[in-house]
């Protein structure tokens, strides 16, 4: 008889075969056993034929791979310990020393901050374009373009471009680097819902899988989705030398969200431009930014893309409205919670300065706050926003 502490390793268990639960088992792995020798030689990590090492992937990780592949509409996914990572990938996957990126004027910040410190380390240039404008993108790419991040809408500020248009743009002058140029867009906003970005014309697909496809704000990844087999290899290789793995449990997580995405969607959509248009009304407020609002920037290009919208709106105070007095009605607000990240169950705000944020001129003077609704009923989020413009003088 072995040692005990050898018999509690190699147990003799195995799960048991015909086990029919509705969600799949979680796998949890960096050691993969192979039979022998021939087989740990022969085993294709490219090509998915079996399992290598945990952080090349597991049964769970493949399965979260295919579910978030056909949300989006593409055939290859990568997944990547957070949205920002799956950015990161991407840029590390196609840009190298001498190209340039460039990317919208409304990126994601993060986005912008890698581009200026990394990529430029890395001898890679970065310019920022109008994403409202396709002829300004067209003047911007050069034979060093390699890469063009396309967001929809842009963060914050939620201005939507006319992809379409953008993505004609770039094949136009596709084979002036001679590698081609990639487009890239963040599509966390879409989720894969609201529109189809490859039918769009769109090469790679980047989504924070910490908002919709998580749904419940304590779960941090992303993910690289691709129809075309070539780009996938080249983020996929780039992926084995980062090192970017996710865990088993998160990526569990992430499949417990996914069947609740459709509904969770949908409610958050319609609570959302509940609210955005009843905010519109408010004597306090100038406008409020929100893609499906006529008058709001881009809207007929989502109204032409589009059969959804996301859970944010964007409202820009009235002048007189004080920087000091709108910390004041986010801080009086008690349902809408002060914090980063959205399309959780609880609603959130972070006013914002987006003079700082861009290079484009900004033209309000009044300060912008940015809204993520949540699940909570719309009338008791309405009576929240209520009671708190209420406190703001001269209301
Ligand atoms: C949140 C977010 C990201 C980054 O996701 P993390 O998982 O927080 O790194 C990227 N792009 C957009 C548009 C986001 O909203």
């Amino acid at each position: 008889m072995k040692d005990i502490s050898t018999q509690l390793i190699h147990h003799a268990y195995q799960p048991p075969a015909g086990f029919a639960g509705v969600n799949e088992p979680v796998y949890r792995a960096s050691t993969v056993i192979f039979p022998n020798v021939a087989a740990l030689r022969q085993r294709d990590w490219k090509h998915r034929t079996g399992y290598t090492y945990g952080l090349h992937g597991t049964p769970t990780t493949f399965t979260l791979e295919e579910r978030i592949a056909t949300l989006e509409g593409g055939r290859h996914c990568t997944l990547v310990p957070s949205g920002l990572a799956a950015v990161a990938l991407v840029n590390m996957s196609f840009l190298r020393s001498g190209d340039e990126l460039l990317i919208p004027d409304n990126a994601y910040g993060p986005n912008k901050s890698l581009a200026e410190n990394e990529m430029q380390a890395w001898g890679i240039s970065h310019r920022y374009y109008d994403p409202m404008d396709p002829q300004d993108l067209s003047q911007k790419l050069s034979a060093r373009t390699r890469l063009v991040w396309l967001e929809a809408p842009g963060s914050i500020t939620l201005e939507f471009p006319d992809l379409p248009a953008l993505v004609a743009v770039i094949a136009a002058h596709a084979d002036r680097h001679p590698d081609g140029i990639v487009s890239a867009l963040d599509n966390t906003w879409g989720a894969g819902l609201a529109f189809n970005a490859f039918a769009l014309g769109v090469d790679v697909s980047v989504q924070a899988l910490t908002k919709y496809p998580s749904g419940g704000a304590d779960i941090l990844m992303g993910s690289v989705v691709t129809r075309d087999e070539a780009l996938h290899h080249r983020v996929l290789a780039c992926h084995m030398r980062v090192g970017y793995g996710v865990a088993g449990n998160d990526a569990e997580a992430v499949l417990r969200g996914l069947p609740s995405i459709g509904v969770r969607y949908r409610a958050q959509d319609e609570a959302t431009r509940a609210l955005a248009n009843w905010m519109q009304n408010q004597p306090a407020i100038a406008e409020v930014r929100h893609p499906a609002l006529p008058g709001s920037p881009g809207h007929e290009a989502w109204r032409r893309d589009c059969t959804a919208a996301a859970c944010l709106f964007s409202a820009i105070f009235k002048p007189a409205v004080s920087q000091a007095q709108i910390d004041r009605f986010c801080d009086s607000l008690q349902l809408f919670k002060l914090g980063y990240s959205w399309a959780g169950p609880m609603s959130l705000c972070v006013p914002y300065d987006v003079s700082t944020l861009r290079t484009q001129a900004w033209p309000y003077r009044g300060g912008l706050v940015r809204f993520s609704v949540g699940l909570e009923s719309a009338a008791d989020l309405q009576a929240d926003l209520a009671q708190a413009l209420a406190k703001l003088p001269g209301q």
